[in-house]
């Protein structure tokens, strides 16, 4: 009896320690461990990136840039953040090739995204980049935090797999893309860190082809001139037969433009839309409503008018030059402009060529585009760089849209593509 005395508090302190260690490892094995698998670190980089709000107006920049310095270095790149005279960040992430003499190349993403509105129409909330049936579903999975999540992993796995191609490649995260680029990449362009990076090649954003077997490859751009119009005459009682309307000779002079805007409507039929110029009127403000017998003595319009290449702006402008002289009491003023002269991107290049292949290879086939609006490339087309627009990824194409999403399986594709293209360098 008296060893039971013994035994039995000694049994209830084993039981205890035992239980504490099965308690303790059962807590370890709950912990969220880091995985190692490449799909699902990209998954995982691309929901973090997405939690990060850099919608305008208030861009959360610093958020953006310091995830993908934190993350570079701890993947062994080298990574560099400059800070442009607008204030904005850009984050430079490099692999240097076998040969750092030769020109560069460029991987090319925005941190920036539009706002998500319509919240109520979304069936997840637009920064939570949750996965619905196989897709992350989030504001920048397409435009363009995808691509340059994309563009990331295809490097980390070059370089995990302990390959270094000929040319250095660097991955380049810049501000403001959706705001026009001009406190982003325009400025970015003109540093000396910039030219110091030597790029022969940029690839940056396409857009997304909605075909399932097809990549489309964006050669140009049009760059847009925005006008306002001004047309001044005599306030008078609108009985007048001989006054001079304001309004009257402003849709005169319109109509001019809306004939050129309506021969690129039928030329589109033979031609892609993004080679050919365009002329909307955006706007159009006379008189008032109030009174129905008076004759506005100012009338006023906006145009948006879009520049393909091979097209210059110059010659954009002497043409409403030459016809403001018809019209001696009608002013226009130009609202905004995109000034870079731009290239034409061709599909027998050999940049062209050898995307080509690799997506073959990839059971995809491409196709040239010819994009009818502008990005950031076109900042790097006006220096001479070589560049092409290129979404590696295909899904149903809802750029700005409600419940943007991209199919996990198309990224890792996407990846895949961009992998082999960098290994050819
Ligand atoms: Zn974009």
């Amino acid at each position: 009896m008296k060893n039971h005395y013994i035994l039995f508090p000694l049994m209830i302190v084993v039981s205890l320690v035992l239980l504490h260690q099965v308690v303790q490892r059962s807590l370890v094995t709950q912990q969220p461990k880091a995985t190692t698998d490449p799909d699902s670190q990209m998954v995982d980089f691309l929901q973090r990136y997405i939690r990060i709000n850099t919608a305008h107006p208030h861009p959360d920049y610093k958020g953006a840039s310091s995830f993908l310095m934190r993350e570079a270095r701890k993947d062994g790149f080298t990574a560099q953040e400059i800070t442009l005279s607008s204030g904005y960040p850009v984050v430079i992430i490099t692999y240097e090739g076998n040969d750092p003499s030769l020109p560069s190349i460029a991987l090319n993403h925005h941190m920036d995204v539009v706002p998500a509105t319509n919240i109520q129409d979304w069936i997840t909330p637009p920064f939570a980049a949750e996965i619905r049936d196989g897709s992350i579903i989030g504001r920048g999975t397409q435009d363009m935090k995808g691509i340059g999540v994309v563009q990331y992993h295809a490097l980390k796995a070059l370089k995990d797999a302990g390959l270094r191609p000929r040319r250095t490649v660097h991955l380049l995260a810049v501000p403001e893309e959706e705001v026009g680029g001009f406190k982003g990449t325009k400025l970015l362009v003109q540093t000396e860190a910039f030219k110091k990076l030597n790029i022969g090649t940029v690839i940056d954003e396409g857009v997304a082809s909605d075909d399932e077997k097809q990549l489309l490859i964006k050669l140009t751009e049009r760059r847009p001139i925005q006008i306002e119009v001004t047309a001044r005459g005599q306030l008078a009682h609108g009985s007048h037969l001989a006054c001079q309307n304001a309004a009257h000779d402003l849709i005169e002079f319109l109509e001019s433009l809306v004939k050129l805007h309506k021969h690129s409507q039928l030329t589109a039929k033979k031609f892609h839309p993004g080679m050919l110029p365009s002329y909307n009127v955006t706007s159009l403000a006379a008189g008032s409503t109030a009174t129905l017998n008076v004759v506005p003595a100012c009338a006023t319009a906006t145009v948006d008018i879009r520049v393909p290449p091979g097209m210059s702006l110059q010659e954009v402008k002497d043409y409403l030059d030459e016809n403001m002289k018809v019209y001696p009491d009608i002013k226009y003023a130009i609202k905004a402009i995109a000034t870079e002269e731009s290239i034409l991107g061709l599909e027998e290049s050999s940049l062209y060529k050898k995307l080509e292949e690799v997506c073959h290879k990839h059971g995809m086939t491409v196709a040239p585009h010819h994009f009818e609006a502008s990005s950031d490339l076109r900042f790097y087309h006006a220096l001479g760089i070589e560049g092409v627009g290129l979404t590696p990824f295909t899904c149903k194409e809802n750029l700005h849209g409600t419940n943007e999403s991209v199919p996990i399986k198309n990224l890792i594709q996407g990846r895949d593509i961009l992998l082999d293209f960098l290994k050819s360098q």
